[in-house]
């Protein structure tokens, strides 16, 4: 399916319902901060709802004690890039398993399927965009997802 040009911040609230049905579940408050000034994007409409919903389910699967999961995103106009940063407060994420986290079957869960975080890294490659990892132990993790902004004549 094509790209067309989206607003980022419309998927986020698309898929607001669903990620919250899942976060009540577990008494897990959710932060939408979303930054006006992102522009248009040339997105898959799919695979970006796919990739935050990806993101935005490990985040709460990783808080089972409660918590706050923020959806937050920004533009940097100097550097003409997007960005969307999925938190959590959970435990963190051990280096041994930062440095496999996008292998494909990789899991710590008793019924994970391991292929979320690879099929996150295939959408954002198709989008020419990059996931980076801020991660500290006892305090949570972020999942920083950049995309570059494209005149919309380009
Ligand atoms: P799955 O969720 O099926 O295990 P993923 O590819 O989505 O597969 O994630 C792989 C692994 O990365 C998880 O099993 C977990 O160990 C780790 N992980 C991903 N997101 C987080 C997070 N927000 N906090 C802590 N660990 C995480
Ligand atoms: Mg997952």
């Amino acid at each position: 399916t094509p790209k067309q040009m989206l607003e980022l911040n419309d998927l986020i609230r698309a898929m607001h319902p669903l990620i919250a049905a899942e976060a009540n579940m577990r008494r897990i408050g959710i932060r939408l901060l979303l930054d006006s000034d992102v522009p248009p994007l040339l997105l898959n409409d799919k695979e970006i709802k796919q990739l935050i919903l990806n993101l935005t389910r490990n985040a709460v699967e990783a808080m089972d004690d409660g918590g706050v999961l923020t959806v937050e995103t920004r533009f940097d106009g100097e550097a003409g890039e997007a960005r969307m940063i999925v938190s959590d407060t959970g435990p963190g994420i051990p280096p041994q398993t930062l440095e496999r986290l996008f292998e494909p079957f990789f899991t710590t869960k008793e019924r994970g399927t391991g292929l979320g975080l690879t099929v996150c890294l295939s959408i954002v490659d198709n989008h020419g965009g990059r996931i980076d990892i801020r991660s500290e132990e006892g305090k949570g993790t972020d999942f920083i997802v950049t995309l570059k902004a494209e005149a919309a004549d380009s």
